[in-house]
């Protein structure tokens, strides 16, 4: 059955065992350090100096947290709040357009946007005049960099037509939106009723609205999922034409998410099934003639982000995987993530406690990490595992050329410890093409906080 669904010769499929696939629970590794690892010494007068010292006309990428919902569903683990008035969203707007107008007078002058994403929670619950405000007020504070990318995470069930537009009307040309999985009785139990046409519908306004790139994100792993479900599933997003697709591993971590508990654990489907729901999901898309990408994107050769791994330039960040070469990003609201030069530095996560930091000091930052120079070589081979499954010695010894002794010990630690799931290239090591379902779990090896690791998700 594992075999003829993901296409791995059995002996694969138990040599990834072995090597703990299936029981695992490692971090996505969205940055590195994960963001569990950041610390309260790192706070506002870091965030303040590090903002300053970004370099004056360069390009900068903007994300803006919109933390409201006016349903909570039980599988999402993001940060969000559930409201029934737009009350406390147009308040927490207002706070967010004083935090834009701080951070912005302490950027250099000449820095421009080069890429703006909304995310959530729920972008578009937005009124129409209140987005116009937001995104009026952004535009107003930032220079454009050259091939700008305006890009927003929308729910097809909470997007009105008016809203739609004025993003449109602003320049949207990338949309973002969530599906998890079309099959009924998937949508009961994950308590998110999402119709086939309402989906079909946001995405014709935006097509006709000019909007071009089109990502939509899906999950595996979640309760009653089983291969023909999610089959239909994936035809039916096939046949929304989508640049850009997103097949996430359903994280059950209802320690951490309390709504989870809504879920029942006899429901899930098990590590197996995961594994081949995954592999189902490759063969399908790579056979319709999506590119992988990492370990969950898949893009039309023609999309940017195909486009970026053929030219090696795919990079790991908080939405998965993105062609943005930013070196800054710069996050605003609440429990947004900042990453500078010199580290990472998050806003204070409650909305409350967030609104009360801008109140009285104008930015948000509340915890964070300063990186050394072990930490960013560190972060460099994760992100080379997890982007390209390979790093090139050679880069590394130039990039890090204090670090070759490091370096060394952990290409040989890495072969000792995967011997059969590496091979020797020109100038470094890669991973064989079955061995790279283990690449997360390769990275907590490289890993330096790994022994202190708790509560992440499954490897597969
Ligand atoms: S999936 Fe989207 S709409 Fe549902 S709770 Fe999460 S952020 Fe809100």
């Amino acid at each position: 059955m594992l075999e003829s669904v993901s296409n791995r010769p059995m002996e694969k499929i138990d040599q990834l065992r072995a090597h703990g696939l299936f029981d695992a629970k490692v971090p996505r590794y969205t940055s590195y350090p994960p963001a569990n690892h950041f610390e309260d010494c790192v706070g506002q007068r870091m965030q303040s100096d590090w903002l300053q010292t970004v370099a004056d006309g360069s390009d900068i990428s903007v994300y803006i947290h919109i933390p409201f919902c006016k349903r909570l569903c039980w599988f999402c683990a993001c940060r969000t709040q559930g409201t029934k008035t737009m009350r406390p969203v147009e308040a927490y707007v207002e706070v967010l357009r004083r935090e834009i107008a701080s951070v912005r007078a302490l950027l250099p002058a000449n820095v421009r946007m080069a890429r703006l994403h909304l995310g959530g929670g729920t972008p578009t619950i937005l009124e129409p005049h209140t987005m116009r405000a937001l995104l009026g007020d952004v535009f107003d504070a930032f220079e454009l960099g050259t091939d700008f990318e305006f890009s927003v995470e929308i729910d097809p069930t909470e997007a009105s037509p008016e809203l739609l537009q004025t993003l449109i009307d602003f320049g949207l040309n990338r949309a973002s939106l969530g599906v998890q999985d079309f099959a009924p009785e998937v949508q009961k139990a994950i308590g998110r009723p999402q119709s086939l046409e309402q989906t079909r519908s946001v995405i014709a306004y935006l097509r006709k609205g000019g909007v071009k790139a089109l990502n939509l994100d899906l999950l595996y792993g979640l309760p009653h999922q089983t291969m023909q479900s999610f089959r239909e599933t994936l035809d039916h997003v096939i046949s929304m034409e989508p640049d850009r697709l997103a097949i996430y591993g359903y994280a059950h971590v209802p320690w951490m998410s309390k709504r989870q508990v809504m879920i029942k654990d006899a429901d899930l489907p098990d590590s197996d099934t995961r594994f081949a729901l995954a592999g189902a999901a490759k063969e399908v898309l790579n056979a319709k003639g999506f590119k992988s990408i990492g370990i969950d994107h898949f893009a039309k050769s023609t999309d940017k982000l195909a486009i970026a791994q053929r030219e090696g330039r795919v990079r790991r960040n908080f939405q998965g995987y993105t062609d943005d070469q930013c070196e800054t990003l710069i996050g605003l609201g609440a429990s947004s993530i900042s990453r500078f030069k010199q580290g990472y530095l998050q806003n204070a996560v409650a909305t409350s406690a967030y609104q009360d930091r801008i109140d009285h000091t104008q930015i948000a930052g509340h915890k964070g990490y300063a990186m050394t120079e072990q930490d960013v070589l560190t972060a460099r081979i994760v992100e080379d595992l997890l982007c390209r499954f390979a790093f090139e010695m050679a880069d590394l010894y130039e990039a890090f050329p204090t670090q070759k002794d490091t370096i060394r010990a952990i290409s040989v630690m890495l072969m000792r410890s995967f011997p059969d799931a590496f091979f020797l290239r020109d100038q470094g090591l890669g991973m064989m093409e079955w061995a790279k379902p283990l690449v997360r779990i390769v990275a907590s090896r490289v890993d330096q906080f790994s022994s202190k690791e708790t509560g992440h998700s499954a490897a597969i």
